[in-house]
């Protein structure tokens, strides 16, 4: 008896032939053994309309009721696919975030999964049911409804694995697994048939969309093996686990990733004395906004004042605003600047730590192409450079061809 579970996009149900599709599938390749519990996105383009819907009354942050809306997507795909399920002759039951088990942190937009009681899933498996569990939501300790960032149905389809101790987590999208760049934006992209949590989990974060980062972090906690393939072709995808299962070749390089979706943050003259670093941080992580490429430093000929330059999400950039704007006269600050035609590019690969030059590689190949590298940021197995948006394709497709075409 295998326990799966199994996710699909919401290209993969975005019509009524399309879920049609997915219950023969599921069921073609369950034995009859099996348990099976599918996670399940909005149909289509549902949420980049309801989010559009809500453009059209406000363009406030209304954090709750934006979930309150949002969460209705996913709750018309579980409903139809148990349904499709009860035509083709299979018990088959569906169940919201909430209904799930799946509690919650209160950060409306950006919840993060804190525990799943996962019994009533798990009653429904042991019925025979097929169960259909909405991606992307879940409810606070306090009843509301929340979801878990763009993208966070992959999140719910680990975690509800993790939970119920499946035995893999597949999730099927509209490619079939993971290469080493976008293949839309560099078209010799290799794909892998295996990549360690720590690679992807940085690959994500760093802007490879084919996973939510925190979907990668949930399995590597709970040790899930996660599969990405395809809804629409039969072969096998990419396997996202611990450590690689097979001799594979030693790769310096395993990735390279880019994020357009990036704004620059500079706050000019910030008095130099302890405390303010931590105010201006401490505000902008109540307002759950996610910095990164942290740089603070020294005006030679001004000591009393510094520099602090840091990226964030585009979509934040209008509240970073808000909260600096706030701030800036209590402080003393002198100037605010935002620049939101960022862009970053990364290698990734647990293999460069340790090989000296992959860093000058990839500076070189910036300065080779005429691009201008605004800030650098490492981490163990990662190289980060923060460019203009325009040229992020163009360094991705250069850096691309020097690591990866050589063999
Ligand atoms: N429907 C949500 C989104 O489009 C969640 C998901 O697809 O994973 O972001
Ligand atoms: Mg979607």
């Amino acid at each position: 008896m295998a326990l799966i579970v199994k996710k699909f996009g919401g290209s993969s149900v975005a019509t009524p032939d399309k879920m049609r599709a997915i219950v023969r599938r599921v069921l073609k390749d369950m034995k009859e053994e099996d348990k099976i519990v599918l996670v399940v996105s909005a149909m289509g383009d549902t949420t980049d309309e309801l989010v559009s819907l809500a453009g059209q009354i406000t363009s406030k942050p209304y954090g709750r009721e934006m979930d309150m809306l949002l969460s209705t997507g996913e709750q018309i795909s579980i409903a139809l696919m148990a349904m499709a399920f009860k035509e083709a002759g299979r018990k088959s039951v569906s169940f919201t975030g909430a209904q799930a088990g799946i509690v919650t942190s209160d950060a409306f937009n950006k919840g993060r999964i804190l525990e799943i009681n996962a019994q009533r899933v798990i009653n429904a498996l042991d019925e025979g049911n097929i169960v259909i569990v909405a991606g992307f939501q879940g409810m606070t300790d306090g009843g509301d409804i929340t979801t878990l960032g763009r993208g966070g149905s992959d999140t719910t389809a680990v975690a509800v694995a993790g939970a119920i101790h499946a035995d893999a987590c597949e999730i099927y999208t509209d490619v079939d697994g993971i290469y080493t760049s976008d293949p839309r934006v560099v078209p010799d992209a290799k794909k892998m048939e295996e990549i360690t949590y720590g690679e992807m989990l940085e690959m994500a974060k760093l802007g490879a969309g084919v996973m939510q980062p925190r979907a990668v972090e949930m399995g590597s906690r709970f040790n899930v093996p996660i599969h990405v393939r395809s809804t629409f072709a039969e072969t096998e995808g990419t396997m996202i686990q611990e450590d690689y299962s097979m001799e594979v070749k030693q790769y310096l390089i395993r990735g390279v990733a880019e994020d357009k979706n990036v704004a620059k943050v500079t706050v000019l003259g910030v008095p130099n004395k302890p405390g303010h670093a931590y105010r201006i941080f401490a505000e902008l992580a109540d307002r759950n906004i996610d910095v990164d490429m942290i740089v603070q430093s020294v005006r030679v000929a001004n000591e009393g004042v510094t520099d602090i330059t840091f990226t964030v999400s585009r979509d934040d950039s209008a509240l970073v605003c808000d909260v600096l704007g706030d701030i800036r006269r209590d402080m003393d600050i002198e100037d605010i600047l935002i620049d939101e035609k960022m862009g970053k590019v990364s290698v990734v690969g647990a293999g460069m730590a340790g090989h000296p030059g992959i860093a000058a590689s990839m500076f070189g190949l910036m300065g080779d192409n005429g691009i201008n590298i605004e800030i650098i940021s490492t981490s163990e197995i990662s190289i980060t450079c923060l460019i203009g948006e325009e040229h992020v394709d163009k360094a991705v497709r250069a850096i691309h061809a020097h690591f990866f075409d050589q063999d």
